[in-house]
């Protein structure tokens, strides 16, 4: 279970959280939409600390957080039990796709080099990319490098994994694989918290779709009613431009 209670982020005296409740079931999965500038992706970085909150806590599992009384052990503790995926993808140039994924595991987990190798080697089979094991990003498709950014998340076997507009970044020619490996983590139940402009992934995929608008959370509901009957003017108004 993930829970962010009462979560304030500011910048420059300005609330871009404003106050952010939310509860995440374990397998559950989590569609955020909402405007440019809305805080979706500071509400992902907060969670797993890249971003200091203000104000808040946040719970993973058994671990329970108050934001501005984080010790060092606290927010390593959440970064282990949270794997985040980038728009850029935020892959290592120097280093193969199986060391991009072993890389985490041997310096956040304290994994020997071989038993990382291994499980990269198993994640590497998972995301159909085995034959790349030994590729470097340069000479990988976005969408290919992308794939590895998830794999690297999905190594982590985090408690949830966030993903900031992982197909933003992407020619549209390889968009469809990078959903196609989200669809398959969300069959296996894995817990995730998706930003996305992908509403057709949001419609098939979320369990529940949050709208955030200036900070907060407007409205929330599953796919099925936010989409075909959302309640509030302001969500009425964003599907209006984006659907
Ligand atoms: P987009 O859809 O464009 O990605 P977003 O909903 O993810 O938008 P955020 O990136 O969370 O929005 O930004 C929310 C607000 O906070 C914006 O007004 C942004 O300019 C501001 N902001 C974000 N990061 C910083 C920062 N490091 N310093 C100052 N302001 C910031
Ligand atoms: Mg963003």
């Amino acid at each position: 279970m993930i829970a962010v209670r009462n979560l304030v982020k500011k910048f420059g005296g300005q609330a871009v959280l404003d106050g952010i409740t939310l509860e995440v079931k374990q397998g559950e999965i989590i569609v955020v939409i909402g405007p440019s500038g809305t805080g979706k992706s500071t509400l992902l970085r907060c969670i797993n600390f890249l971003e200091q909150p203000d104000g808040g806590e946040i719970q993973i599992g058994e671990r329970k957080v108050e934001a501005t009384r984080a010790s060092r052990h606290d927010i390593l503790g959440l970064r282990r039990s949270s794997a985040f995926v980038f728009q850029n993808y935020a892959l290592f140039a120097n280093k193969t796709a199986l060391e991009n994924i072993a890389e985490g595991l041997i310096v956040v987990n304290g994994w020997p080099k071989a038993k990382a190798h291994q499980r990269a080697r198993e994640i590497l089979e998972r995301i159909g990319m085995s034959e790349k094991a030994d590729a470097f990003p340069a000479a990988l498709s976005g969408g290919q490098q992308q794939r590895i950014g998830i794999g690297r998340a999905m190594a982590a076997q985090a408690e949830v994994i966030l993903f900031d507009e992982p197909t933003s970044a992407l020619d549209p020619e390889w968009v469809d694989e990078v959903l196609e490996l989200m669809k398959q983590l969300a069959v296996e139940r894995q817990t995730m918290i998706v930003v996305t402009h992908e509403m057709q992934f949001a419609r098939e995929v979320a369990d529940r779709v949050i709208f955030m608008e200036g900070g907060r959370i407007v409205e929330q509901g599953p796919p099925s009613q936010l989409f075909s009957a959302p309640k509030d003017d302001r969500t009425r108004a964003f599907l209006r431009k984006v659907l």
